[in-house]
């Protein structure tokens, strides 16, 4: 029986706890998770977080030799980001490949790609290599623009892309992609870049906690850190049954990081600050359904639209979607936004709007999930006041392949040894932080109503116009 928990998403009566916030908590089925902390005790590296940031970095600090590492985590593994997230393998940066090139120059903005690049190559071999339960497979993705009036600017974003060095890009006009979905006249053009692998990210980060305990990293779950503070010769943190004294720290919580306490934690309140992004799941599509769109490739789908439309097919026959365009970013405090059932039902609509012949399409699940921000859009790697304390966060909606790779460049840290990582221009940069509140929400807010604006002022003629009668185009 289906019913709305709390905050809105849908849950299960009778399925696992934590099922409400995301599809994939809710479709994994029975986990177990490790014994909570409930003694005292030393380690050489302990990690706080359980999302692929945290746990890529134990076991990598684990494989290294860096003695005993611990990690805790204060709910279950994947519970935040890593476990809410689309699951999409890319080379992203940051909050956006323009911005970094246009705020930081050609040269960083490359190294930028090369590093994401490189992120992307080492989780798809490091699933394939250490037999990761991760559902992976690589389609692509597909840059359309769903209006003749977008069509010039996906050109401009190709031909940057190109010449930055993105390997392998192709352009489709109108008639190549509307083959591929079944002579579907709302695909105007589309930009196709191989670079982009699907996943399950929760079985993924829940592969990882295998992978990191057989190589010794000791995790305990239901395990919140509740103050942190520097000691002679380490760190100490406190938990609700026990403590752990350790030589060195990373942290690795991610958009909860603001909530850390006791002075080290309050060290870090201002470096990141949560915005939260929504995604949906709808009902399985029946195999007529999808032979009627076409789409057998199964690549992942971005509308030159920002803020509303990436959508990819699931490993069992859905389709997925994501939109920060509603409840796009926090209030105050927050940290379980409501599920929006309006930004929900809107990007239901737009869906079938694209895909006319789902019309009667129903949504299974949808929920929200909290990406850090950064105030310089850039993502944070880097050790704090000294080298006791690692800080990884703000890899905005971009971080499920660049924290794969952060946990071997932070072992690099840990063990002191310089290499190509440790020399990625971000490493040990100091972060710039965000203005206290309310200047920080306000700054944010104002940036939110700018995209929105926007975004809404480029739907206008659209397909995605209420104004417009609905499937104009669509074939058959
Ligand atoms: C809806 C959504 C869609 C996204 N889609 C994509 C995508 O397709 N591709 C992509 O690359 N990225 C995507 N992202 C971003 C990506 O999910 C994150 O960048 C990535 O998962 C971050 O991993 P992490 O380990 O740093 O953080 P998290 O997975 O958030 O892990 C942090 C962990 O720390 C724990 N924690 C917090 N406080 C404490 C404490 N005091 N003590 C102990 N533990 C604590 C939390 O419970 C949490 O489990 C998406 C994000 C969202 C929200």
């Amino acid at each position: 029986m289906r019913s709305m928990g709390a905050s809105g998403e849908a849950a299960v009566a009778g399925s696992p706890p934590h099922a409400g916030k995301s599809f994939w908590l809710q479709d994994y089925g029975a986990y177990q998770p490790n014994a909570d902390l409930a003694r005292d005790l030393y380690c050489d590296v302990l990690v706080i977080g359980g999302g692929i940031a945290g746990l890529s970095a134990a076991w990598h600090a684990a494989k290294s030799s860096s003695g005993r590492v611990v990690l805790i985590e204060s709910e279950v593994i994947g519970f935040g980001a890593s476990g809410r997230a689309a699951g999409w393998i890319m080379p992203q940066f940051g909050m956006d490949q323009v911005a970094i090139r246009k705020t930081y120059g050609d040269e960083r903005a490359k190294a930028a790609f090369a590093y994401c690049l490189r992120a992307m190559n080492y989780t798809r071999e490091t699933i394939a290599a250490q037999g990761l339960d991760s559902d992976y497979r690589h389609p692509g993705l597909m840059r359309v623009a769903f209006d003749d009036r977008w069509i010039g600017e996906l050109e401009a974003l190709h031909a940057m892309l190109e010449d930055f060095g993105v390997p392998d890009l192709r352009w489709l006009e109108g008639a190549e992609v509307q083959a591929a979905f079944a002579g579907n006249r709302n695909f105007r053009a589309a930009s196709l870049d191989p670079n982009l692998g699907l996943l399950n990210p929760l079985k993924h980060v829940r592969s990882l906690k295998k992978l990191a305990a057989s190589a010794g990293v000791e995790i305990f779950e239901n395990t919140p850190a509740l103050h942190l503070e520097r000691r002679t010769g380490g760190v100490h943190v406190a938990t609700p049954r026990g403590s752990v004294r350790a030589s060195k720290l990373v942290v690795a919580t991610n958009a909860f990081t603001h909530l850390l306490e006791g002075p080290l934690g309050r060290e870090m309140r201002h470096l990141q600050s949560p915005v939260f992004a929504r995604g949906a799941v709808t009902e399985r599509l029946s195999p007529q359904q999808w032979s009627e769109i076409g789409w057998e490739r199964g690549n992942a789908i971005e509308s030159t639209l920002d803020l509303f439309h990436y959508m990819a097919p699931t490993r069992d026959g859905r389709i997925q979607f994501y939109w920060i365009y509603h409840g796009g970013h926090s209030r105050f405090g927050e940290m379980e936004p409501a599920a929006s059932a309006e930004g929900a039902a809107a990007s239901l609509d737009h869906l079938k709007r694209i895909f006319p012949r789902l019309r009667g399409v129903r949504l299974a699940h949808h929920w929200g999930g909290h990406m850090s921000g950064t105030c310089d859009l850039v993502p944070h790697l880097t050790t704090l006041g000294d080298d006791r304390v690692i800080y990884i966060g703000g890899c905005w909606g971009h971080g499920l392949a660049m924290s794969l790779l952060h946990g071997q460049t932070v072992a690099d840290m840990l063990n002191d040894t310089r290499s190509e990582l440790t020399d990625f221009w971000i490493v040990n940069r100091k972060p710039k932080p965000w203005p206290v509140r309310p200047f920080d929400h306000l700054g944010k807010g104002f940036h939110w109503h700018r995209l929105k604006r926007k975004a809404l002022r480029r739907m206008a003629g659209s397909i995605f116009d209420d104004a417009r009668p609905r499937g104009r185009g669509e074939q058959g």
